[in-house]
């Protein structure tokens, strides 16, 4: 059987876990949370990085930061995980979904503009499968609108926009390190952040409301309950998995990309026959091999594909119920102007096994299997 996700392991990772634990250190940022931050500010070149309990709770984090009250709005697509939306309902926001691009599967930056009213607060882009939105366009229409922008990156870890990383370029950046994503710490996630003011209220967001943080740098004489906050840090057993992860992070990063490469070269040919479309990476963006999906004619053909892959012992997935068609969807958000892409786009595609591990003979066994169902 060909599984669809394992999570990363490259060797160090229980090494680290047992040293974390023989220092009797497993709280929150010890040790290995400092390792990881620390690669994580130089490797994005943000002033700085705060390990989460989760990539939902570090979009939490940044719709408080952002100070979204209830009745703001809040832009973002409809193609999207549950808690890009959640974690500004939460807060009272009313979610505005705009419609996607059928290239990348990322936010239709032309259709911003056109949903931004004045209680609008935030534009979250989501950078689908590790590609990056336009963030050009979205930090200009941010810009001329005194909007922030919130970058949804849990899928593009190490992913670049024009040589930025991507996570680093919006006023906040959120990660995740689930299980699923390219590195991992089991649960968990980052938020990346610059700018002293929001970095000493990010910080106390994060540690119950105190000013704990400053307590340990010897800023404060006593730490007491300062602000709104709850608790976003993750044990230091997690991150000492991460750091396993976060060290090889090229061998990752790499062999991830043969994987990408190879099932695109393999199904080149059943898209140029028009058969199936293929992901689009732009011009300006290095992805980071985070997905391999493909797009079926339709609903019905993805259904039946998904079936033989699994007859075949091969497990595929498709994703993303768009979010203005679920019930919380209905109740929290409304979708503005016309769905042409979203759901039609989100019908047909099916994501491939992909993950650190991953063989070239599965990839085979894959390709040779889609191969056969469009013969
Ligand atoms: C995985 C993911 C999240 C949530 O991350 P968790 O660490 O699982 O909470 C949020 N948004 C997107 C787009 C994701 O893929």
């Amino acid at each position: 059987m060909i599984s669809f996700n394992e999570a990363p392991f490259t060797g160090r990772e229980f090494q680290y876990m047992e040293h974390a634990l023989r220092n009797k250190r497993i709280s929150g940022d010890g040790e290995y949370t400092k390792k990881c931050s620390a690669w994580l500010e130089e490797t994005a070149g943000v002033s700085k990085v705060l390990l989460t309990t989760s990539g939902t709770h570090a979009l939490e984090m940044a719709a408080l930061l952002c100070h979204i009250r209830p009745g703001d709005e809040v832009i973002m697509p409809a193609y999207t995980f549950v808690s890009t939306a959640n974690a500004f309902a939460l807060r009272g926001a009313k979610i505005i979904f705009v419609d996607i691009r059928p290239d990348t599967m990322n936010i239709d930056e032309k259709l911003i503009e056109n949903a931004i009213t004045e209680r609008t607060k935030a534009i979250v882009p989501v950078h689908y499968a590790g590609v990056s939105c336009e963030m050009d366009a979205i930090m200009d229409i941010a810009k001329r609108h005194h909007l922030k922008v919130v970058e949804d990156a849990a899928q593009a870890v190490m992913s670049t926009y024009k040589g930025r990383m991507l996570g680093s370029i919006g006023d906040y950046g959120c990660y995740s390190f689930h299980e699923t994503k390219n590195y991992s710490m089991g649960e968990g996630g980052a938020l990346l952040l610059d700018g002293e003011e929001d970095i000493r209220k990010a910080e106390i967001i994060r540690e119950k409301g105190t000013n704990r943080s400053q307590f340990f740098r010897g800023m404060v004489d006593k730490y007491s309950w300062v602000d709104m906050g709850s608790s976003y840090l993750p044990s230091d057993l997690n991150a000492a998995y991460l750091w396993g992860n976060l060290e090889e992070a090229d061998r990752i990063q790499n062999q991830r990309m043969a994987s990408w490469d190879m099932y695109y070269e393999r199904l080149l040919g059943l898209a140029e026959n028009g058969k199936i479309s293929l992901p689009v990476v732009p011009q300006d963006c290095q992805h980071n091999a985070h997905m391999f999906y493909l797009k079926a004619r339709d609903m019905e053909e993805r259904t039946r594909l998904l079936e033989w892959l699994k007859r075949r012992e091969i497990l595929a997935v498709f994703h993303y119920v768009p979010l203005h068609t679920s019930l919380a969807g209905k109740r929290y958000g409304c979708f503005c102007g016309e769905d042409v892409y979203t759901t039609a786009e989100s019908e047909r595609l099916l994501r491939l096994p992909m993950y650190y591990g991953l063989r070239e003979e599965d990839i085979d066994q894959v390709c040779q299997a889609v191969e056969k169902f469009y013969a």
